[in-house]
């Protein structure tokens, strides 16, 4: 059966933001009282992107390649599951088309460091910061995010074959 030639993928993340912890988001880390709390070093970009280009690999989610149980994925760096997603994805045949993220956080403000942040993704993934949307916006106060208690970024991927 003829396969084609691009595939979509789309990820999901959501973390707790805890007081004190750094923030840290796109390989980024932003000025904040408050950062994603988690096992790794909590990227919720860096994981909905890795999930996104996952999926559009056809390929098992992050938690199975690293158990957030598994201690030497503790305080990890979140770029190295990213990268390790674009290796599996290019170990299929698969390249990266482009990265389409949205961040949905009351706090903190974001909008100041999305070019760094778009920089940082694209250099993870080895592609043009052209390549790699990154959009904010808020909740509108509503549920855990809108109460600036948790914050969750939604990501697209497409791949193509090289
Ligand atoms: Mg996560």
């Amino acid at each position: 059966m003829t396969q084609p030639p691009f595939r979509v993928g789309l990820g999901f993340d959501i973390h707790p933001l805890k007081e004190g912890r750094p923030c840290l988001l796109g390989g980024v880390t932003i000025p904040s009282d408050v950062g994603p709390d988690g096992h790794s070093d909590a990227d919720v970009l860096l994981h909905a992107a890795a999930d996104a280009l996952l999926g559009a690999a056809g390929l098992r989610d992050i938690g199975t390649i690293f158990p957030n149980t598994d201690p030497a994925c503790q305080g990890m760096d979140s770029a190295r599951i990213l990268r390790r997603a674009a290796e599996e994805a290019s170990q299929a045949g698969w390249c990266v088309g482009n990265l389409d993220v949205v961040v949905v956080a009351e706090r903190p403000r974001l909008s100041a460091h999305v070019p760094a942040m778009q920089k940082r993704v694209a250099e993870i993934l080895g592609i043009d910061p052209s390549r790699v949307g990154i959009k904010a916006t808020t909740n509108e106060g509503m549920d855990a995010v809108g109460q600036g208690r948790a914050l969750s970024v939604h990501a697209v991927c497409l791949l193509f074959k090289a």
